[in-house]
């Protein structure tokens, strides 16, 4: 038996995670009287869906007119036509539904003349199936929606008795010998308890995994902890190799300045002046796709038109906008600005550079949220009690590149949906399992070994050198050779954190030197997952760019890759399809699949 005392508690339900998607689940799951807990790393308000600022995206047509349909259009072309339809018509159906109801539970969304929810337009966000202009779709509370977002939903969830347990560390799942999920065991940081959580339903809404690259605008929390948890249970993760990389992160450190400043009229220069997204993408300009967009600042930089002393960037222009525009529209984007680049935008431009952002892919789940556990005969094949949602989740709604501020909108939606599906299928009568006593025995041998171990290499010098690997390696333009240097370099390095790892902190707490070991196995299942899964794929779709293979190839690689780890850290990859099928027939008021068929995807 293990020797850390386990204290007991039993829910309906666990949501792991309180940004947006957790707090959406856990709102849904409470509001239906179901005993929820919410556990969370850090405090909900402080997730990093606070940091969204752009906006969510909804056909409300509030500035110009819209159709969800065309919202469907556009995310099925963003995502490279790797993304399933069927989640794709859910979620674009249920956006205004999901925007007016974030309105009315007091989200302060800016406002129009004549007191509309304000939209500005985004990257790839077009009218009558990309054949006509963009359009207004990003609604936003200035460029500050994910801070209201969060707030808004955290003041929900507390008025209907969800109970949070703040700063609890998650460490992995509960997986039953028939393959269901009872529950999860967590770590509390602040006085180094144990906790167990039974439930009949676990839902991991446990963010992105940013920090498995150097440069990223994602916060230090963004570690992939539920990929970590689910890759531990013998579960695969899906399509991982499509990683985004925002077009403009501030350079030299990263911090994001949102797409809504393109949205509101800025435009992208090189060493010469030029506006050169004109010459990629001669009627979207700088407000193509976000991979297209990287690629031609990439392409720029190499072929020596970058600014600055080393050439190295580009810059982002917004000073020719009214100044009254910028302050009540952009108030977030000129204080960055000055505080990480010393740029008064009024006057000069940002400097900016392609920063890795968002993983499209994550654990595979139907639109339900419901975890996929593929087998064989079965590529649907569902985990028991088991759902995920949020930038964890891969459902597919983004398939190989995610078009901006459908994030926010995937949160609540499919954040909603894991709470409806929780509602049909949980039986409420039925006793809350505790799983055997050996179960949680094993999740704390890892965690001991890993509070004691002795190694000679602090994790900050392995973190470190994944992060550069994967920068270097698996970036915005990848060949075959660069991610076969990369994925040996990861093979190393995974050796290193499992032999030679040194933790020199053995208390229980506030031991952040344990938390963030913990949370390298976690990233470096996600950075293992994004090679391999880079490396076996020779074509280039959405933000996945091969250098030596420049062409999509829908006849041998239109599907979802899923990969698993062994405990040895070695990567076995498999397939599932897409789905092309949408949840509603032409006939029944829903899409006419001819128009969405593949074709080249230019903007
Ligand atoms: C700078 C920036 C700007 C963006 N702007 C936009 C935008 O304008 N529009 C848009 O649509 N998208 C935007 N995105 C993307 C979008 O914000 C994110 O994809 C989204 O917020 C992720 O939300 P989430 O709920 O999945 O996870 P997060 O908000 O990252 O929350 C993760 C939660 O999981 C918890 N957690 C993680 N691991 C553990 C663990 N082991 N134990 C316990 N708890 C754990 C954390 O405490 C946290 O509460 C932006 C992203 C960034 C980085």
């Amino acid at each position: 038996m293990s020797a850390y005392e386990i204290i007991e508690h039993d829910y309906d339900v666990v949501v792991v995670g309180a940004g947006g998607a957790g707090l959406r689940a856990t709102l849904g799951m409470a509001e239906q009287g179901l005993k929820t807990a919410c556990v969370t790393k850090v405090f909900p308000t402080r997730s990093h869906t606070v940091a969204a600022q752009g906006g969510i995206a909804a056909s409300l047509g509030n500035i110009a007119p819209d159709s969800w349909q065309w919202h469907m259009y556009d995310t099925v072309k963003g995502s490279d036509w790797l993304g399933d339809n069927d989640t794709i018509e859910y979620v674009t159906r249920e956006a205004p539904r999901a925007v007016y109801e974030l309105e009315h539970y007091g989200l302060p969304f800016s406002r129009t003349e004549d007191g509309k929810i304000y939209q500005r337009p985004f990257g790839g966000h077009t009218t009558e199936f990309g054949e006509g202009v963009p359009v207004p779709r990003a609604c936003a509370a200035a460029d500050r929606t994910g801070h209201a977002m969060l707030h808004t939903l955290y003041g929900q969830a507390v008025r209907h008795n969800a109970e949070f347990f703040v700063e609890y560390f998650a460490l992995d799942l509960l997986m039953n010998d028939d393959g269901s999920c009872s529950g999860i065991v967590a770590w509390k940081l602040d006085d180094g308890t144990m906790h167990r959580f039974n439930a009949k339903m676990v839902v991991l809404a446990t963010g992105g995994a940013g920090r498995t690259y150097f440069s990223c605008t994602s916060a230090h929390t963004c570690t992939g902890d539920g990929g970590g948890m689910v890759v531990r249970a013998g579960l695969p993760m899906q399509d991982m190799e499509f990683v985004q990389f925002h077009p403009t992160g501030i350079y030299g450190m990263g911090a994001l300045i949102t797409e809504g400043v393109r949205g509101e009229g800025g435009f992208l220069t090189n060493s010469e002046g030029e506006r050169f997204m004109e010459r990629y993408a001669p009627t979207f300009k700088d407000l193509a796709s976000r991979d297209v967009v990287s690629r031609c600042m990439t392409i720029e930089i190499n072929e020596g038109r970058g600014v600055g002393p080393l050439k190295d960037h580009i810059y982002l222009n917004l000073s020719h906008l009214p100044k009254e525009a910028i302050f009540e529209r952009l108030p977030g984007i000129a204080e960055s600005a000055r505080v990480f680049a010393g740029v008064d935008v009024t006057k000069e431009p940002i400097p900016v550079l392609p920063t890795a952002h968002y993983n499209m892919g994550g654990i595979p789940t139907n639109y339900w949220g419901e975890v996929l556990n593929p087998t064989g005969d079965n590529p649907d094949a569902t985990v028991p009690g088991l759902m995920a949602a949020g930038e964890c989740a891969s459902a597919s709604l983004h398939g190989a590149n995610r078009l901006g501020t459908n994030s926010l909108l995937d949160l609540v939606v499919l954040g909603r949906a894991t709470a409806i599906r929780t509602g049909e299928v949980l039986d409420r009568h039925k006793p809350i399992q505790r799983a055997p006593l050996e179960k949680v025995d094993a999740i704390m041998e890892r965690f001991d070994r890993i509070r004691h171990a002795h190694g000679k290499t602090p994790t900050a010098d392995i973190r470190l050198k994944m992060q550069r690997a994967m920068q270097k390696d698996a970036a915005v333009f990848r060949t075959g050779e660069t991610l076969e240097a990369g994925r040996k370099e990861l093979d190393a390095i995974w050796h290193t954190l499992a032999t030679d790892v040194q933790v020199s902190d053995r208390s229980l707490i506030w031991n952040t030197d344990l938390m963030e070991t913990l949370e390298l196995e976690n990233l470096m299942a996600n950075a293992l997952t994004i090679i391999n899964g880079a490396a076996a794929r020779p074509e280039t779709r959405g933000a996945h760019a091969r250098e030596d293979f420049p062409e999509r190839d829908d006849k041998n690689w239109r599907v979802h890759t899923l990969a698993r780890i062994d405990s040895n850290g070695k990567v076995s990859l498999s397939y599932r399809p897409v789905h092309d099928t949408p949840l509603t027939p032409l006939e029944n008021g829903g899409v006419d699949m001819k128009k969405f068929k593949p074709k080249k995807r230019v903007y």
